[in-house]
């Protein structure tokens, strides 16, 4: 079996496991593909996947060169530089990483100037971990609030990564903690954020993420298998 067929079994079964954990709800898959050539991508768009997760600007810059024909949506999954702004709002469809007004200031000029409202997620630090990107939890209601001073962006849900654990459960007690945040959020009504996504789970915890509410899963190696470096 070739990867490109390796791939596309892998989408398959994940699709297929995606469906039975979400019961009925829909859950959006997004491959995440860093450090993947395209025809690995071209693979499993072709087995079904419509959602494309890059963690760099100019890895995305590169990718979408050759995969520009695909009928996908391009979602920004990794840390935003200040200087890469004007780059991502001009390559991604949806930013999941916004953390800090300052980035979300860059975006709101680079939005304005186009002439568009940018869908986005807040990234909420939820484990807590110096490493990590994201908005502190405990900050993360006041911090979707402030947002609606940038017009330009819709805060369409919440993204997280919690801390890595020795097995699946392990994740669920943030997850969980994440499913009441954007429940909160959610119901305070604010026209700039609707926050109905829900962001989180990867290739080893995606099946938690679904069952305590994520109604969208980030995976990479699952899909695509191990990944050569980072
Ligand atoms: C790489 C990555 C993923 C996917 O991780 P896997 O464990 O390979 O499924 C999801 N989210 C983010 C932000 C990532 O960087």
């Amino acid at each position: 079996m070739d990867a490109e067929e390796a791939v596309r079994r892998n989408v398959i079964l994940v699709l297929d496991q995606v469906q039975d954990a979400a019961r009925g709800r829909r859950v959006v898959v997004v491959a995440a593909t860093k450090t993947q050539p395209p025809e690995l991508v071209r693979a499993a768009v072709a087995a079904g996947i419509r959602d494309i997760g890059e963690n760099r600007v100019q890895e995305a810059a590169d990718k979408k060169r050759e995969l520009g024909d695909l009928d996908v949506h391009w979602h920004m999954i990794g840390r935003l530089q200040r200087n890469k702004v004007k780059a991502a709002v001009s390559l991604f469809d949806v930013i999941q990483s916004v953390d800090s007004l300052d980035i979300a200031a860059a975006i709101e000029r680079e939005a304005s100037a186009r002439g568009l409202v940018l869908p986005v997620l807040v990234e909420v630090n939820i484990g807590m971990e110096s490493t990590k990107g994201g908005v502190d939890p405990a900050a993360a209601v006041s911090f979707v609030e402030g947002l609606r001073e940038f017009p330009h962006l819709r805060v369409e849900g919440l993204m997280a990564v919690p801390p890595a654990g020795p097995d699946p459960e392990s994740s669920r007690p943030f997850f969980r903690r994440m499913r009441a945040l954007q429940a909160e959020i959610e119901s305070c009504g604010f026209p700039h954020a609707p926050a109905r996504i829900l962001s989180m789970g990867m290739s080893a915890d995606y099946v938690v993420a679904i069952e305590e509410g994520a109604t969208m899963v980030r995976i990479g190696t699952a899909i695509f298998g191990p990944r050569a470096g980072r």
